[in-house]
């Protein structure tokens, strides 16, 4: 990345002229309980979630933090990963002006949220062993091109994108690069998140819905520079990440050994699940996976799924993406619902 990177430049002029929105528990934060609290209109009488939450959700991110040492000003949850990455788009990209690179076959609510915002998605293709075509990425940009994103692990192929193709965008991409390391904690490798003193321009995004079982809790979490977090808390609703959610998310972070331990299950069930489809004779390909889910190419994937359906066993279609003609995916469930997948697999052929 040249020195001259400037996030005021790649911010939304509305975004950077507005002033934020301050909410009761901003404008006073030395929330001391024997205090009386009579400036946001709550019902006064006690329960678990009568009070609005910590619009910053400083006990979580504290615990992050000590997980992770980075500091407060360089992260910011989100009601899951995906607001995460609509406030992204509305914080950068001008709608009907701006656009956004998008690399099929990958995760689709990119799409949907541009669409949403107006914002043109232009598709550049992994390659056949989905990596990135960087020349035809930096080809595709122009002035307007505010983001790219970049999902590694990938879904639905489930590889890693190679630290090269990453890299390259990095240096040369004029605009954000946004990481989203949804499946991060299944790979044998180190998130981006390391870099970020490195690249300015850098976004990574996680989530408690995968590795961490919590996907009903609705937690997503970004991070980027101080420059960058502080232009999506601007535009961030301020009580977005409700209480429950909070005291949730507190109770499961404070136990990694539990959320380590279901990993290297289901890890352990993925190889078994990745020999077994290796082994049957209508199955044509096994992408390797560094995710939760394995992608296989099957002899006819709408017909296989409906047997499956039959069988009482859903997975995806992964079919009508680009790269992805008849493909399965498959994700990696407790060992009992994997060997019944398995035993259903076996049925078939
Ligand atoms: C599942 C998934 C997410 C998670 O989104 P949440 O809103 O945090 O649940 C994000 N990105 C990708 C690629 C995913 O597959």
């Amino acid at each position: 990345m040249n020195k001259t990177f400037d996030i005021s430049k790649l911010v939304r002029p509305n975004v950077a002229a507005l002033i934020p929105y301050t909410s009761a528990r901003d404008e006073f934060k030395d929330f001391k309980k024997e205090m009386v609290f009579l400036d946001a209109n709550e019902n006064p009488f006690p329960s678990r979630v009568n009070r609005y939450p910590d619009p910053r959700q400083r006990d979580v991110k504290q615990l992050l933090r000590e997980q992770r040492g980075l500091s407060e000003n360089q992260m910011l949850l989100g009601n899951g990963s995906d607001e995460v990455l609509d406030l992204i788009l509305r914080a950068f990209c001008r709608p009907g002006i701006d656009n956004m690179i998008t690399l099929p076959p990958t995760y689709g609510m990119y799409g949907v949220l541009g669409a949403t915002n107006d914002i043109e998605n232009r598709k550049v293709l992994l390659t056949e062993d989905f990596c990135i075509d960087t020349d035809a990425v930096l080809r595709t940009a122009d002035a307007n091109t505010k983001v790219v994103f970049i999902c590694s692990p990938n879904n639905p192929t489930g590889n890693l994108i190679p630290k090269e193709d990453i890299l390259i965008l990095l240096r040369q991409f004029a605009g954000l690069v946004v990481i989203d390391e949804a499946y991060i904690d299944f790979a044998e490798t180190e998130s981006w998140v390391n870099t970020l003193s490195e690249y300015p321009n850098l976004i990574v995004t996680q989530t408690l819905s995968k590795a961490y079982g919590m996907a009903g809790i609705r937690l997503g979490l970004c991070f980027a520079s101080e420059e960058i977090i502080s232009i999506l808390n601007k535009i961030k609703p301020p009580y977005n990440i409700n209480q429950l959610t909070q005291l949730e998310a507190l109770e499961r972070l404070e136990n990694p050994e539990a959320i380590q331990k279901e990993k290297e299950e289901v890890l352990k069930e993925r190889n078994i699940l990745e020999n077994t489809l290796k082994d049957l004779s209508y199955v044509k390909k096994v992408f390797p996976s560094d995710a939760n889910f394995i992608l296989a190419r099957v002899d006819n994937a709408a017909e296989r799924y409906q047997s499956l359906l039959k069988m009482g066993i859903v997975v995806r279609n992964r079919s009508a993406q680009p790269l992805c003609e008849e493909t399965l995916r498959f994700t990696v469930g407790t060992p009992e619902e994997n060997s019944k997948l398995i035993q259903a697999l076996k049925k078939m052929s």
